[in-house]
């Protein structure tokens, strides 16, 4: 993308979001990797705070933290609640922040893949749905019933009780009615979509079908190729068929979006964080005006 082109991009995004009735965004792990929250890299993050777990292991970021075959429960739960600790304590990053002022007083709805609870800093949980879970809830292991718990006294007090990179045994969550042991509510091989899923599911499909017949605009925030059928690929049908949807994709290394959405869409291959300040200083510039 040339420099003219972006520069060209910026007031029209900002424009279509002024102007819509409605606005789905779809958000994914570049929101969080602009922050420096890198889920899959080497990152200074991984460095700062899990050095003990690439001494001990090897393990050299955070995906491959979270799939490490550890021997023992205690050690993986050592991970799991240092981890999820550092996640319920985190401010959210700039990002979701700029992204918040420009959209908290529109007509809105958030789906994401991001299990790291920043949109949920900023956004109530009525806008928000995950489809992939999030690290907020337990449920048990086996499954042997269909109930989430929500998970931070248990990762706040294991975390606090972390020696070297072992939790006690007796401090790890077990389920109130099998006694197995308790899983983040995340995606899994048993991962649960019963009725706590399908709540968030409900909540997302209400608004689509409440909007997708107004001047909607559909929002996609650094979502890679891993999970197209979550975002990617329902927002670019949904943009086909919606009669006056827009999308606009921001990402790095976005590929060309398909030539049938020619017409309805803006792809962005760029800093996401660069993106959103820019759009956020866009859109305020007037009222900056005004004010002087
Ligand atoms: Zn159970």
């Amino acid at each position: 993308m040339t420099d003219q082109n972006y520069k060209d991009h910026i007031p029209e995004i900002a424009r279509r979001i002024e102007e819509a009735d409605a606005i789905l965004v779809g958000g994914a792990s570049g929101m969080s990797t602009a922050n420096q929250h890198d889920f899959y890299g080497y990152s200074k993050y991984f460095r700062d705070n899990f050095s003990e777990f690439q001494d001990a292991y090897g393990i050299r970021n955070l995906c491959g933290a979270l799939y490490y075959r550890y021997k023992t429960s205690e050690e993986r739960w050592a991970y799991l609640s240092k981890h999820g600790a550092l996640l319920f304590d985190e401010p959210p990053g700039q990002t979701y922040v700029d992204l918040h002022a420009m959209i908290k007083d529109k007509n809105y709805f958030i789906v994401t893949t991001n299990q790291d609870l920043q949109f949920s800093k900023l956004f109530p949980d009525e806008k928000l749905c995950y489809p992939q879970g999030t690290s907020h809830y337990l449920q048990c292991g086996v499954p042997c019933h269909d109930d989430v718990y929500p998970s931070e006294e248990a990762v706040r007090t294991m975390a606090a009780n972390i020696t070297g990179t072992r939790v006690p045994k007796d401090l790890i969550p077990k389920c109130p009615r099998c006694g197995e042991e308790m899983e983040p509510w995340f995606r899994s091989p048993v991962f649960l979509e019963g009725t706590f899923w399908q709540s968030y599911m409900r909540k997302y499909q209400d608004f689509i079908e409440q909007n997708s017949h107004k001047k909607i605009l559909l929002i996609e925030l650094g979502v890679g190729p891993m999970t197209p059928n979550i975002i990617k690929h329902p927002f670019s049908v949904a943009t086909y068929h919606w009669p006056k949807a827009f999308l606009v994709r921001i990402n790095k290394d976005e590929p060309p979006t398909h030539e049938l959405l020619r017409n309805k869409t803006i792809t962005l291959d760029a800093d996401i964080a660069d993106v959103l300040r820019d759009l956020r200083t866009h859109m305020q510039a007037p009222l900056a005006i005004t004010s002087n």
